[in-house]
């Protein structure tokens, strides 16, 4: 039996190595932050998904081993308010606030791995508490008296100086006053040797001002945090290991998430079932909207391995001091490596206002997507908000930028190149036999800008890049006037725009999955040559002239006008 398994490992070795991917493929492990399953997902988590999904694919193409983690974040107070002012059990809220956030990302095309729940007693609840305790032993756990303002709505503690005419900003009602026993981190401790790793770029926070932002924080010193509650006030959590009158505050929950989901905790898991006392929630086969192909294995503790630590953690700027200080402080004190990058992301607004319900300016994302299509939202919240910094959303713009660069641009060129395919009766096959055109030098410089662009998560610009392609193409046609054109000359003039759609087919493949297979089922009408064009890795995709255009057809139209 050993033997057998052995040799079929072997095999399965060898297989890969065939194809190119074994030895020199780095890992990419890239999150979002988890979504508070309070209310229905909005706008921001949609780009913010967008934005993740977005570079996993362009690393995936790379051709490194993703890992690509989003989900929900289940516990806390506000949670159970709300599920109690709805008359729901506060598990059949968060499976339903769940399966919406789930939805979502199916919806959007979202290319996740994994989705972690924090109420996931088997493997969320475990690695919480394995963490918990590394950093009790640490000495970096003690327990308190805490005495101050609590707002329910934040479900965060206030000093006075939060407060405005003795109430919370965000919420106008005064903060509860509390009086508790509480466990502490001693964050304190930690600010000196966190600021060292963001200055020395060990730990790199995009983009700069957010940089700046965090040092200045640190700078200004940080305090321990309050790490628990009394049970008898939060009830809805990850019980405290060692102390039953204690439930974890959201740090060392919700944190927890980006290794927990890597399995993280397992072997307590294994521990747990042995004892009979695993109580694994599990979401109902109808909910189950993990695309099955994108799941990585779930027998995960070698996945911490493998994975640990993030490439990148992508968060809202609202969320910045906990992931640049204390989520670092809390690996460092359970001697875990810290994650190499955080991108923070700023907000959207709607017509030029905060989105809020009192204001009826919300934006549905599903309603969205499901009006224009889903890459056209997807290249909104790519291309419009700028990578990083804030932004607006409104249907009027929203209708310019679809009509100007999808339906007029992208789309329009689309079935121009292969209308003047299909016009000029070519024998195909037709293929690069043409002396080296400007197109050459051009499509390198491309590349090069979108790769430097995407590696630095300027995701709007690289979409600007790709655009200005799409205009320079646009201007060849106009010049050529490859209608008019005979024999040879008019031969070249159309490969050299079918070679460019193929270019940017692949180049909009991270933002626009949909409308990418749309160009490659029009240029490669045939499955097996469509398929030998897919495994392409990135490098072999961006040669220039190698590919020949057996039989081009026009098809659907990438995105209706309006
Ligand atoms: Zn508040």
């Amino acid at each position: 039996m050993i033997c057998n398994f052995k040799f079929g490992a072997l095999f399965n070795v060898l297989k890969i190595t065939k194809l190119k991917i074994l030895s020199f493929m780095n890992k990419f492990y890239i999150t979002t932050s988890i979504a508070y399953a309070n209310a229905a997902p909005h706008i921001g988590f949609a780009m913010e998904v967008c934005q993740a999904d977005a570079l996993a694919r362009y690393h995936r193409m790379k051709g490194d081993d993703v890992f690509f983690l989003s989900g929900t974040d289940e516990n806390g107070i506000k949670i159970k308010k709300t599920a109690e002012e709805k008359k729901i059990g506060t598990q059949e809220f968060v499976d339903e606030i769940s399966a919406k956030f789930q939805l979502l990302l199916n919806t959007l095309n979202v290319s996740n791995n994994d989705f972690i729940r924090t109420t996931d007693k088997n493997k969320h609840w475990t690695a919480a508490q394995k963490l918990w305790q590394k950093l009790a032993e640490a000495g970096d756990i003690y327990k308190s008296e805490y005495e101050g303002y609590y707002c329910v709505g934040c479900e965060a503690y206030l000093t006075e100086k939060d407060l405005v005419n003795g109430e919370c900003p965000n919420h106008k009602k005064p903060p509860e006053k509390i009086r508790e026993e509480n466990y502490f981190f001693k964050l304190s401790k930690y600010g000196d040797k966190i600021k060292d790793e963001i200055e020395s770029g060990r730990l790199e926070i995009l983009p700069e001002s957010r940089r700046n932002e965090i040092l200045n924080i640190i700078k200004g010193g940080l305090k321990d945090v309050s790490f628990s509650r009394p049970k008898k006030v939060l009830d809805w959590g990850v019980p405290v290991p060692g102390d039953d009158s204690q439930t974890m505050y959201v740090w060392c929950d919700a944190l927890t998430n980006y290794i927990s989901a890597l399995g993280y905790g397992e072997s307590e898991v294994h521990a747990l079932a042995r004892n009979g006392k695993a109580n694994s929630y599990r979401l109902k086969p109808e909910l189950q909207t993990l695309k099955p192909e994108l799941r990585t294995s779930k027998q995960s503790a070698k996945n911490f391995q493998k994975y640990w630590p993030a490439d990148v953690h992508i968060i809202g700027k609202d969320i910045l001091r906990f992931h640049a200080a204390i989520w670092p402080a809390m690996l460092m004190s359970a001697e875990l490596l810290l994650p190499k990058k955080i991108f923070v992301h700023g907000f959207i607004t709607s017509g030029g206002q905060k989105i809020s319900k009192s204001l009826g300016n919300v934006v549905d994302p599903f309603e969205v997507a499901d009006k224009y299509s889903v890459d056209a939202l997807r290249y909104y919240l790519l291309k419009e908000i700028p990578s990083g910094g804030d932004g607006d959303f409104s249907f009027e713009r929203f209708e310019e930028v679809y009509q100007a660069d999808l339906a007029n641009g992208l789309g329009n060129l689309t079935a121009r190149v292969l209308a003047l395919a299909k016009i000029s009766n070519f024998q195909f096959p037709i293929s690069n036999q043409f002396p080296i055109s400007n197109f050459q030098t051009t499509i390198n410089e491309v590349w090069e800008k979108y790769e430097d662009t995407l590696n630095n998560f300027k995701l709007n610009e690289t979409l600007n890049i790709i655009w200005k392609f799409i205009g320079v193409c646009d201007e060849y046609v106009e010049k050529e006037k490859p209608w008019g054109l005979e024999g040879d000359r008019k031969r070249e003039v159309v490969f050299n725009l079918l070679e460019s759609l193929r270019q940017i087919a692949w180049m909009i493949r991270p933002f626009m999955p949909e409308a990418s297979d749309k160009i490659f089922k029009q240029l490669f009408t045939d499955e097996e040559n469509r398929k030998k064009e897919m495994n392409k890795n990135l490098d072999e995709a961006k040669e220039w002239g190698k590919t020949e255009f057996i039989n081009v057809k026009k098809g659907e139209s990438l995105f209706m006008r309006l």
